[in-house]
């Protein structure tokens, strides 16, 4: 399916596609060719919006299962969504590409907070701004947290880039004869619980109108070749 053309996207990635073929952690050659491909994106003339969440390091669910208070683990993982920002910042400044973090948990010493007027002017200037933290409350996700920034920043879409080609009917892994969708509503991806994002996040799409990309950043290239239309990917939207 041909998509639009964006003007300014949100970027999610999910934290384990920075573990590259590790177990666990950030796998630094695996962000620095992430990097690549969220230049080549913004060099066509995008504004671009980062959120990258933190399931790589911690989750705060995991915590919760292993006894922690779960608002206490939830903070933790925040944390974690903070760090992964800091090496996707690294890696894209690296490449000359100009970044701000703006983090949901203040750390005044570490990035910015968020402030919307003032990341539409890093916006303006060229700059990628990689939000921190998802919503910085307990009990969301960066998915949410994504959703939330592609609202308030005035996103085209939101472009989930994560370890599958898109949204299937049942699970790929478990189930051979799975299908995936190139289009989809909201409702039924609420009504049928299909695993694209949190059920807040597709709804706070759904209420603001933004279409929901989901694909796999896994592959090189696959950035580009989706913006530019080519690519496999599952489009999230309202009237299909
Ligand atoms: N988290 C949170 N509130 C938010 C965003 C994240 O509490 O607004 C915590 C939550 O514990 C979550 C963890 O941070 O499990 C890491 O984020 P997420 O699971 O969304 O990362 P991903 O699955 O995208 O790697």
């Amino acid at each position: 399916m041909t998509l639009p053309k964006f003007k300014r996207i949100l970027l999610k990635l999910s934290g384990e596609v920075l573990m590259g073929n590790q177990p666990f952690g950030i796998d630094t050659d695996f962000v620095a060719s992430l990097a690549a491909e969220v230049k080549a994106a913004k060099d066509t003339g995008l504004e671009l919006c980062l959120v990258i969440g933190g399931g790589n390091i911690f989750r705060g669910m995991a915590g919760a299962a292993k006894g922690m208070d779960r608002a206490q683990a939830d903070y933790m993982g925040m944390l974690a969504t903070v760090m992964n920002a800091l090496a996707m910042q690294s890696a894209l400044e690296k490449l000359g590409v100009d970044t701000r973090v703006q983090s949901a948990v203040q750390m005044d010493a570490v990035c910015e907070p968020v402030i919307r007027r003032r990341a539409e002017r890093h916006l303006e200037k060229g700059r990628v701004v990689i939000f921190a933290a998802g919503v910085g409350a307990p009990y969301f996700t960066t998915d949410s947290g994504a959703a939330l920034r592609a609202a308030e920043m005035q996103c085209d879409a939101l472009l989930k880039g994560t370890s599958v080609d898109g949204v299937y009917n049942a699970d790929p892994k478990q189930d051979p004869a799975a299908r995936r969708y190139d289009v989809i509503d909201y409702d039924t991806v609420l009504a049928d619980n299909l695993k694209v994002m949190d059920a807040s996040a597709v709804a706070l799409c759904r209420d603001n109108n933004i279409p929901i990309v989901v694909f796999s950043i896994r592959e090189k290239g696959n950035l580009a070749r989706v913006l530019a239309g080519e690519g496999t990917q599952t489009t999230v939207r309202k009237d299909i």
